[in-house]
């Protein structure tokens, strides 16, 4: 068979992986030019930078012995570390009412620890927004002070038009048994629900990816790069073939050149509401505007160099407070020491916007220096250590979840699956908020259901549930 994937991310490239393998003729198109996707790693000067912090908990033994067999010696297994910074203060992530009680003030705390009782154990409104469901778990005082000013300046927008459904895959609660013993000193360990250790490749999580797509190319497979879908040519009701365009390096614009690549079946990864702008007939007027209604949250990276040793002991830094452009700190050593050169550093800043605004938009230079007053303010001065900067983006960096998403995405997807052999599949291409290791299992989930003869589609396509991390794509016709 002659398969098009959409996308060179994790979920692509494991389907390209194994439709290659099974000895069908696999195209992969990629708009970027790189492979990896969200996962992707940028490199300047001996020094690594993600897309924002990746970490790898690969649930399931089978993924975990394929990240091995590719990547070998050059998976590290890593602690994670991870703080809060709040208000002068540094509290440990996730939150845990002990540490809080104890790094506040005692009128705060006793606020804090009624509020949090009162939210555990009083009756509960229906979770229908982000903050219906942070208030019914841990409280009004702890959700106007940690999660909804995080909240706010991540997602651009009150945490009460998010729907619940963010915070209930992505919050661990603990058990109030364990908030009890921790409050008493007698915590062991970390919450259940929160892994501490992870696997990362020394040279960065987008090594996992180029090794990948490596093995995809020695099993006959084609990448192609800078190269974005521009629509489909079709033969009563099925796809024939994917007309290609060149994108510049610049990514905004098409170039001249313009290829037609022949198809039996089409796996897209690629944004949801942009491969439904792509469908032959078009879109009616109530899937144009659900296409519409799907939007996505950009992050805009800063990546900054430094000359010195070590930025802080953590991976992961939190901050919600408004005044502060950025919502995390990253230090990229303390995924691997490999990620700059010896005796050196580096940060990342992650500043959350929409494709297009000021912040998306603005030079460096500027966005550093306010960038760096800030730090200030968290009590981290690093001007004089700066030895160079540049920015990342990534536009579809999360899909937004606003109240009435699900019946907006669950159209587009009915819409797509009457296109019989075309799969929608991915963290773009499904607009949900999933993990790699999710990601990747839903590329080789569909690639087996396309070698089998059964391609994941239509109804098949919703048919997914995740319990956590772990996804699990099931039919539901
Ligand atoms: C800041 C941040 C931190 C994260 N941290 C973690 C973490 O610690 N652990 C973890 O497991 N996951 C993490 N994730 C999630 C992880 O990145 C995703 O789950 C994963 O990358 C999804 O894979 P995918 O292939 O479905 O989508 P993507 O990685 O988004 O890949 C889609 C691909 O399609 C390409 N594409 C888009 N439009 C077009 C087009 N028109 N034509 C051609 N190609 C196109 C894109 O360039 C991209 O390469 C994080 C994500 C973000 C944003």
């Amino acid at each position: 068979m002659r398969i098009a994937v959409l996308g060179a991310g994790p979920c692509g490239l494991a389907a390209a992986w194994d439709l290659s393998l099974a000895g069908h003729t696999v195209t992969v198109i990629e708009r970027e030019p790189r492979v990896g996707g969200l996962a992707a790693t940028h490199r300047r000067g001996g020094y690594g930078f993600d897309l924002g912090g990746h970490r790898l908990i690969a649930t399931s033994p089978r993924l975990l012995a394929r990240v091995r067999d590719v990547l070998g010696d050059a998976l590290l297994e890593r602690e994670r570390t991870s703080v809060i910074r709040m208000g002068g203060k540094t509290f440990r992530y996730p939150l845990e009412l002990g540490d809080v009680v104890r790094n506040l003030a005692p009128p705060e705390a006793a606020v804090a620890i009624a509020g949090y009782l009162a939210g555990r154990l009083g009756s509960r409104p229906p979770d229908r927004s982000f903050e219906d469901w942070v208030t019914g778990r841990f409280g009004a005082p702890l959700y106007r002070r940690f999660f909804g000013p995080y909240t706010r300046k991540l997602w651009g927008m009150p945490p009460s038009r998010l729907a619940a459904d963010w915070a209930a895959q992505r919050i661990s609660i603990p058990s109030l048994g364990d908030v009890i013993r921790r409050l008493l000193g007698r915590g062991r360990g970390t919450p259940r629900t929160y892994a501490r250790r992870y696997l990362y490749p020394r040279d960065g999580m987008g090594q996992l990816f180029e090794a990948i797509a490596r093995r995809v190319e020695r099993a006959g497979g084609r990448i192609q790069t800078a190269r974005e879908p521009t629509g489909f040519r079709t033969a009563r009701g099925r796809i024939t073939a994917v007309e290609v365009a060149t994108v510049s390096e610049a990514v905004e614009e098409v170039g001249e050149e313009r290829v037609v690549i022949e198809a039996d079946h089409v796996i897209s990864t690629i944004p949801l509401p942009r491969l439904a702008r792509l469908l032959p007939d078009g879109l009616d007027d109530a899937d144009a505007r659900a296409a519409c209604s799907l939007r996505f949250r950009a992050l805009r990276f800063l990546c900054v160099t430094l000359d010195r040793r070590e930025l802080s002991p953590f991976t992961w830094q939190y901050v919600g407070d408004p005044r502060c452009i950025f919502t995390r700190i990253q230090e990229p050593r303390q995924r691997s020491p490999f990620a700059a050169p010896p005796g050196k550093t580096s940060m990342m800043l992650e500043i959350p916007c929409d494709a297009g605004d000021a912040v998306w938009t603005a030079d460096d230079a500027p966005l550093l220096r306010r960038a760096l007053a800030d730090l200030r303010t968290l009590g981290l001065d690093v001007e004089r250590d700066v030895t160079g900067v540049f920015s990342t983006r990534a536009e579809h960096a999360y899909p937004i979840y606003r109240i009435g998403y699900a019946a907006h995405r669950d159209r587009l997807l009915a819409r797509i699956g009457r296109v019989p052999n075309l799969t929608t599949a991915g963290r773009q291409g499904l607009f949900r908020y999933v993990f790699m290791d999710a990601a990747m299992a839903m590329g080789f989930r569909a690639a087996a259901r396309l070698d089998a003869g059964s391609p994941l589609g239509g109804r098949d396509a919703l048919g997914y549930r995740e319990d956590g991390d772990l996804l699990e794509v099931k039919s539901v016709a």
